[in-house]
């Protein structure tokens, strides 16, 4: 007998961690595959940082920190918060948790009960529709299709909101998607949630600096105060100085959450561990061009594979403003049989044909919530994004 939480029972395994884990298999077996499926820069943390974590070893942070990060760090997090989003943010208003990951996990755990709804627009990260059923409430997906530019309307938010929700999530620039919102359709979105002060929202603002055609980044709380009190603004360290082994994310929100979160963390993992807290205050204090020559590098490789993709016969896809993902649509392949024979019956048969036969790994669009694509993570170096695109093209020709 197996004495599973009944929650946990029912979710489902990250579905990325899932293809990576095959990837491992077939490279272990001696398969040469090109992985573009990493939720992850292909850099390395900038040299000062790396730096900062050894001195902070030889200088003694080595101990439990407080459980919502030190001060130094913390005091860190508000300055960037009011720097860079406006946040009228001190330290106190803050928390550091092992990773963003934490943060939504915190917030999410330390809120829902049975019953409650958290509306989730699709394609979603993967980790949120599951991480609220394993908080025990329910997920209420809306689809947001390639028409609205994988983005969630004010009359969709409106027609999802129930008296039983809690959280709506939002995730700008986007993964899968890359979809950034604009000022203008944040202020829709506000004005909705103005009219619901039942609603909290979650702002995953984790892929802020990979933007690209020099839009301007904005988030929720900077274009409407008024949501300030109800929204978590959440971030980290990961995505934007390629350190995501570090596990370190923030947030900013009210107090009595950030109070409740903490409350949990510190049942949980206790204060996120004290070298990586250095290297992330080194991180937002130190030098800042790694951000801009980084996304400089993402944004050429965006146009690359763009352009390539669509040249490409069965597959289209739009132009994305951020994050490292391009999201494909490959509807005109399905029906038709890969090279070795196999049907094409979905958008995972897609896939796991191109691992299979193209040696090419990428995540099915039904793992985010909208089929039928395909997720490109392009955090890869140029050859071997080159060397995919063939083996991409080529499969798809033999399809066609
Ligand atoms: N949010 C989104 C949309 C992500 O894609 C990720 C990582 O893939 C995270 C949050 C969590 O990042 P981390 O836990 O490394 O801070």
């Amino acid at each position: 007998k197996q004495y599973l939480n009944k929650h946990l029972a029912t979710a489902k395994p990250s579905a990325t961690y899932k293809v990576m884990d095959r990837v491992a298999a077939l490279r272990a077996a001696g398969i040469n595959i090109i992985s573009l499926c990493a939720g992850e820069p292909d850099f390395d943390t900038p040299e000062h940082i790396r730096t900062a974590a050894i001195a902070a070893i030889n200088g003694g942070h080595t101990r439990y920190t407080q459980v919502a990060g030190t001060r130094a760090l913390r005091e860190a997090v508000a300055s960037k918060f009011r720097r860079e989003n406006g946040l009228d943010v001190q330290w106190q208003d803050t928390i550091v948790c092992s990773g963003g990951k934490q943060v939504i996990f915190n917030a999410l755990a330390a809120t829902l009960n049975e019953g409650d709804e958290v509306i989730v627009p699709a394609p979603y990260w993967v980790s949120y529709p599951e991480i609220v059923q394993l908080c025990g409430a329910r997920p209420v997906v809306v689809p947001c299709g390639e028409d609205s530019g994988f983005k969630l309307t004010a009359e969709k938010l409106a027609a999802a909101i129930t008296p039983q929700t809690r959280w709506l999530i939002l995730n700008s620039p986007s993964n899968p998607t890359g979809a950034v919102y604009s000022r203008a359709e944040l202020q829709a979105l506000a004005q909705v949630l103005l009219a619901n002060p039942h609603v909290l929202v979650l702002s995953d603002d984790i892929y802020e600096h990979l933007l690209f055609d020099d839009q301007t980044f904005f988030t929720l709380a900077q274009v409407e105060p008024q949501l300030q009190a109800r929204t978590l603004t959440m971030n980290g360290v990961s995505k934007a100085y390629a350190m995501t082994g570090w596990r370190i994310g923030y947030a900013t929100g009210p107090h009595w959450l950030l109070e409740a979160m903490e409350k949990l963390q510190g049942q949980q993992t206790s204060g996120a561990s004290a070298i990586s807290q250095q290297a992330a205050l080194a991180a937002l204090t130190g030098p800042q061009d790694f951000i801009s020559s980084s996304r400089e590098v993402f944004e050429t490789r965006r146009d690359r594979m763009v352009r390539q993709l669509n040249e490409m016969p069965g597959l289209s896809c739009a132009q994305p403003g951020g994050a490292f993902y391009v999201f494909v649509c490959c509807e005109e392949l399905l029906g038709k049989t890969s090279p070795a024979g196999k049907l094409l019956a979905s958008d995972e048969d897609v896939a796991l044909a191109l691992l299979n036969e193209a040696g090419v790994a990428v995540v099915q669009g039904s793992a985010f919530g909208l089929a039928p694509y395909i997720r490109i993570a392009y955090a890869l170096d140029d050859a071997s994004l080159l060397q995919a695109c063939a083996a991409i093209r080529e499969f798809c020709t033999a399809v066609m």
